[in-house]
């Protein structure tokens, strides 16, 4: 691609100048790859970004798509709606955790967590206990990058250029420690820094804190598995004192930790899910919060007859082409059982990960499901070798995600063990060199 045309977009989280002097475009993907620019194919060890969980360009989602497009393009999403909606809703609730069976839809992860956070204020301001104003999130977590999830986040370059955009937002340790490395799963060490909650709870009041956000996995800031008891123990805290628990499923979602949602796999229910991203296998842009009946209900039920009960929506809420490619994609997880087959798939996944432990540049390996972050040793600047090495798997056909020095791998679920083998010897090669 010619160099003048490159400079007007923008690119998001990205390195513009780099990127300008050495872009990197693909032009086409299939299944587990990519094709680049210059013709050359890319094992995609990250699913696209934690999205293509059922591999690239299906063509029955496209289909889907195409024909939704050609039969009703766009519905008002407000006091109107289209039967796509509702089947979409129903499948999803089919797939959430016991009475979490309300979803509003939106358009990215980032404006899930947004939603969630007025659904929590909203909820407590219909059961007379508006006075609840804190929020709580973790360091290291990330929560989009919309105003509320700014200021959930616990990552500082995520925050520091954008000011206090909203107070009362109070985080709790994370819970990378440094017993559990090269822990596979749930490490043993931990569980006691869920008590954080407790003193939060100490120091603002009983009825002050209206959510914790909590992503059952934390994803972006380089896979932090949770330790054994620490949900469990949040759960027990946020039931002593009325306080609603939001699980950010963005990343963990629809098949990434071997069941439909992280709350399956770890046995803990939260009162609320935010989800994106394999929601619709990345082809159409979609977010959704769902929601326990209860919740629902007295939001619902506070407003007067004929009134409005929450004053939050987007114009592309459940648009008609994002919720084809939603039901497509849903139908495609049951009808090839992807959520089994990623369970199956784990095993062999993590073995290859936790293999590459012999490395001397490796400092750390952990993950869960579909789901791992090898860590590498930092060089002068921190985050500066996650960024080289992101380049030279590249080179060497692999699309990874990074962040800071972690690799974080995440194939979809439709790999193969040779697909799952081929990362892990880019990778050993790649990380060879340091
Ligand atoms: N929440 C979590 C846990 C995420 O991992 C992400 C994105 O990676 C988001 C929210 C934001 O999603 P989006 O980029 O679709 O806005």
């Amino acid at each position: 691609m010619d160099s003048e045309i490159l400079e007007q977009h923008w690119l998001p989280f990205t390195a513009n100048r780099d990127f300008k002097r050495e872009p990197r475009l693909f032009v086409r993907a299939s299944g587990m790859y990519y094709w680049s620019e210059a013709g050359n194919k890319i094992l995609d060890g990250s699913s696209g970004l934690f999205t293509s969980a059922a591999g690239h360009c299906r063509p029955e989602i496209a289909k889907a798509v195409n024909e939704q497009l050609l039969t009703l393009d766009f519905t008002p999403s407000f006091s109107r709606s289209h039967p796509g909606a509702f089947q979409l809703a129903n499948k999803v609730a089919a797939l959430t955790p016991k009475d979490l069976h309300h979803v509003f839809f939106c358009n990215s992860g980032s404006e899930a967590v947004d939603t969630a956070i007025k659904i929590a204020f909203a909820y407590h301001l219909a059961r007379n206990e508006g006075q609840r104003t804190y929020l709580v999130s973790r360091e290291r977590a990330y929560h989009g990058v919309n105003l509320g999830g700014t200021a959930l986040s616990g990552m500082v370059k995520n925050r520091e250029a954008f000011g206090a955009v909203m107070p009362g937002v109070l985080h709790l340790r994370h819970t990378l420690v440094p017993q559990n490395r090269l822990t596979r799963g749930m490490g043993e060490h931990g569980a006691e820094l869920a008590e954080d909650l407790q003193r939060f709870v100490n120091l603002v009041g009983e009825k002050r804190i209206a959510a914790v956000f909590v992503e059952p996995i934390a994803g972006s800031t380089g896979v932090i598995v949770p330790p054994r008891g620490y949900l469990e123990r949040i759960r027990e805290i946020c039931d002593r004192y009325g306080i609603l628990l939001v699980f950010d499923e963005v990343i963990c979602g629809f098949g990434r930790t071997g069941q439909p949602f992280a709350a399956n796999s770890f046995g803990i229910l939260p009162d609320i899910i935010t989800m994106a991203k394999a929601l619709t296998n990345g082809a159409q842009p979609m977010g959704a919060v769902a929601v326990r009946d209860s919740i629902y209900r007295t939001i619902v039920d506070a407003a007067p007859e004929h009134a409005t009960e929450f004053f939050h929506g987007y114009t592309y809420s459940a648009h008609p082409a994002a919720c084809a490619a939603g039901l497509s994609t849903l139908k495609i997880y049951e009808d090839e059982d992807l959520f089994a087959k990623g369970r199956a798939l784990s095993p062999y996944f993590l073995d290859a990960m936790f293999a590459l432990q012999d490395l001397g540049a490796v400092a750390d390996v952990r993950g869960y499901g579909l789901l791992a972050g090898v860590e590498i040793k930092p060089g002068r600047v921190p985050g500066a070798r996650g960024t080289e090495l992101q380049a030279k798997l590249f080179d060497r056909g692999l699309h990874v995600k990074t962040t800071g020095d972690v690799a974080i791998m995440a194939p979809a679920i439709i790999a193969s063990r040779a697909d799952i083998d081929q990362m892990a010897a880019i990778l050993r090669e790649a990380l060879a060199q340091y």
